[in-house]
This record gives structure tokens, sequence and C-alpha cells, in this order.
């Protein structure tokens, strides 16, 4: 790649301080050239400050939060507090609004079956649960779950950009809903919902509402507080935090109210019984300090990295199609169907490259995305259809391996010795 360092809008945007001192002095935890990673809507790579961060609640602070009535209790539950204030911080929300749990999976799960039991139980008679048909898995199954307990699930359609259209939830809307549940940023093709807009639309007609933001945090600037969201899902390790860990945002003025999933001792004001892990929440805390200090950076390169992926992508390969508008979609995702028998033999011939078929749940399965279905494309599209995740920690060099490596992936032939983009790299 040529053009470095990245130019964005004739101003120069150098990778943030830290990350320079970082990459030159990551000694102890050196990453090697290969594989590539470029599936950073899988999951991040744990940012080595956020790793520094937590190192010492593991084996030198490892009070419980809980037991307030000495110090090592009382210093884990500082630094859980301490921890809190940075999710809030970068949701726009108060601290009193911000629950810990394991991730957006088990936030979606509270938030959703939380918010609609809840509401049951208090006798309100709305039983409409409006979602989206290109949510995560997690939401969509949160939301078919509940039509064993009486509630009326509706799913609905996108545009083939795969945005909302603000009519089909208008219309959904005229029965009377409960609760509306939408993503801000699609986690397979970086499409950003316009969630303000959206929830604006679902308050008129009186629902609550949920967004999953596991693929927004760090990477769009998010404002609970003026949002009109109800009920909000965080994940540590989509936002190079630590698998297992995440928030809720439960609104309190005016209050959202859910019923718990778990019993027990009542932690997080008795929204999500369980001791608290401080190691992890640290993480996740130390994770939203740096996302919220450097995501304006970190897009600024990110997208820079993107963007010339695609330009060399479009020169070596003729009839690409990107999936998902590239006008509202988040700085380091591509979501591209190739010309290829499939996309699953095109990983095959790259076995240094770690890209997707589709969301990372979904892609153990060899079922074509039922995201890119959702926006119009045939099964054998979706099944010839890539995503690529840039990252914070993806460097040019990675950039341009990537581009060699698909480009000659896409022409075959299967993977022998050599991988496939090594006589284009020149490596
Ligand atoms: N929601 C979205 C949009 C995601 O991308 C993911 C992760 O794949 C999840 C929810 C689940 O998050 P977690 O892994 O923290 O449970």
């Amino acid at each position: 790649m040529r053009a470095w360092p990245p130019v964005c809008g004739g101003l120069w945007f150098p990778p943030p301080r830290d990350t320079i001192n970082y990459l030159m002095t990551d000694r102890h935890h050196p990453r090697p050239n290969r594989p590539v990673y470029l599936d950073n809507q899988a999951t991040t790579r744990c940012d080595p400050r956020v790793v520094n961060a937590m190192l010492p609640w593991f084996a030198e602070q490892y009070g419980n939060p809980a037991s307030a009535e000495h110090v090592m209790g009382k210093t884990a539950e500082a630094a859980v507090e301490a921890a809190r204030a940075e999710v809030a911080a970068i949701l726009g929300a108060d601290v009193r609004e911000v629950v810990f749990t394991s991730g957006a999976t088990e936030s979606n799960n509270i938030a959703i079956k939380g918010a609609a039991r809840y509401a049951a139980r208090a006798g309100d008679p709305r039983r409409r649960v409006v979602t989206v048909a290109t949510e995560h898995k997690c939401v969509l199954e949160s939301v078919a779950d509940l039509r064993d307990e009486g509630f009326e699930p509706v799913v609905l359609p996108v545009k083939p950009d795969g945005l909302l259209d603000p009519d089909v939830l208008r219309a959904a809307l005229a029965e009377p809903t409960l609760l509306v549940s939408i993503m801000a940023v699609n986690n397979e093709t970086g499409v950003v919902q316009d969630i303000p807009a959206l929830a604006a639309i679902a308050k008129a007609a009186g629902a609550m509402v949920h967004s999953d933001l596991a693929q927004a945090v760090g990477k769009i600037p998010v404002d609970l507080t003026g949002w009109g969201v109800d009920l909000a899902s965080v994940s540590g390790h989509k936002i190079y935090g630590p698998k297992g860990t995440g928030a809720l945002f439960v609104r309190r003025r005016p209050r959202a109210r859910v019923m718990p999933l778990f019993s027990g001792g009542g932690q997080e004001r008795g929204l999500r019984s369980g001791t608290l892990a401080p190691s992890l929440i640290v993480g996740l805390g130390e994770a939203c300090r740096i996302a919220r200090l450097e995501m304006e950076a970190d897009n600024a390169r990110v997208s820079f990295l993107r963007d010339n992926l695609l330009e060399q992508l479009e020169r070596h390969i003729p009839g690409i199609a990107i999936n998902g508008t590239m006008g509202h979609r988040i700085a380091g995702n591509l979501n591209i169907t190739f010309p290829v028998e499939t996309a699953v033999r095109m990983l095959e011939r790259m076995p240094d490259l770690c890209v997707s078929t589709g969301s990372a749940c979904s892609s153990a399965e060899v079922e074509p995305s039922y995201v890119l279905k959702a926006m119009g494309l045939t099964e054998a599209e979706a099944a010839r259809t890539l995503r690529i995740g840039v990252g914070r920690f993806t460097s040019p060099a990675d950039i341009d391996y990537a581009a060699a490596t698909l480009a000659a992936a896409h022409q075959g032939p299967p993977h022998g010795g050599r991988h496939a983009g090594d006589h284009l790299a020149g490596i």
C-alpha cells in the first residue's frame, strides 16, 4: 500500500499515541505476521492496555465486590464502580443505568424476555414484540421464545441496502406494541440503523425500545440519554476488551422495568444476580475508556485501510459486489459477494487469512447467511460472500496481504503448499 500515513479529508491522522507506544513495546505479547486477522466483527484482540489493567484483579486484588465489610471487598467494589463510570460515559448514560452481564447475548435476553415478562405480570395487555430480520440470533431467538409465553413476535423485513424502512416500523406499530428491538449496527454488514429516529417512532406509539449495541459501541457515537432508548446491550470482546463480559443499559427516567432471568444474591440491583468478575469488568471499563478517547482516530485509520482494501479488490477482482449501504456503515466492515463457486472454497485456499462467511456463530454451520437473504440475496449469492472486518490492530501490510490473498484465492487453484497470496504479496 502506497498512501500511508492515512489522509482523510486532507488531514493526516496519526495512530493514537498509546497505540504507537503499544506497537513499539509489545514484546511480551508478540503477534506473528500470520495469520492475518480480518474478522473484527466476530471478536477483537484484547488491547494490551486492557490486559494490563486487568492483571492485578486476578491474583492480587481478588476480593468480592459484594464483601463491602472489609478492605479487599471495598477495593474490588471501587474498581467495579470506576469501570461502571467508564461504561456509562461511552453510552451517554448515568452510572445507575449500567448493569454488568456476561456479554451482549445475556443483555439481549434480559432486556427482551425481562421487559416482556415484567409488563405482562404488571397487567399490561399488549403482547406484540417487534424486531428486525437482520438482528443477531440471540435477539431473534429471545423474541421467538416469547411466543410460548403468549407474546406475538413480529419480524420486520429490511430494504436491499440493509436499512429498516421507518414506514414498515410505523405499520407494525399500528397494533399496540410492548417492545421494539432494533440493533444499531449489523454484525455482518456493518450497516448502521438510525436508532434515534426509529426509537422516536416506537416511543410515539408507546412501545419500549431496546437496541443491541454490541457492534456499535466504540464505532459510532452513542448517546443513550438523547436517543430515547430504554434498554441497550453492550459486549466487551467487540471493543478490544475481554470475552465473557458486557453490560445492559436500563433507563432510570422514565424507569424501564425488566424481570431478572436469574434468581440469586440480588447483585446489580437485583437485575443480574451472581458474583461480579472485577477482572473482566475492569477490562470492559478500560476498553470503553480507550474507545471513547480514541474512536475518532481509530475510525479514520480503520476506514482508510478498509477503503484501500476495497480499492485493491475492485482493481484485481472484476465482478465483486458490496452488500449493504456504504453510506451508513461502520468504518471497518466489508461484506463482499465474490465471483467464485463458494466462499467456503475461497476460505480453504487462504488458511492464513481470517475472514468469515457470516456471523461468528452461524459460520460453524454451512447455512448461507440469513442476514444477506433478508437483504434479497439468493442462497447462491449469500454462499459466495465473505465478511471482512478491519480493526484497531490491522496494519497496512495486513491489508496488502489480504488483497493479494483474496485476489489469488478467487481464481483458485485449491490450496497446495504455498498460501494463496504469497506470490502476489512477494513473500
Ligand atoms: N449482538 C451482536 C450484534 C453481535 O455481533 C454479537 C456477537 O457476535 C452478540 C450480540 C453477542 O455478543 P456476546 O458474544 O457478547 O454474547
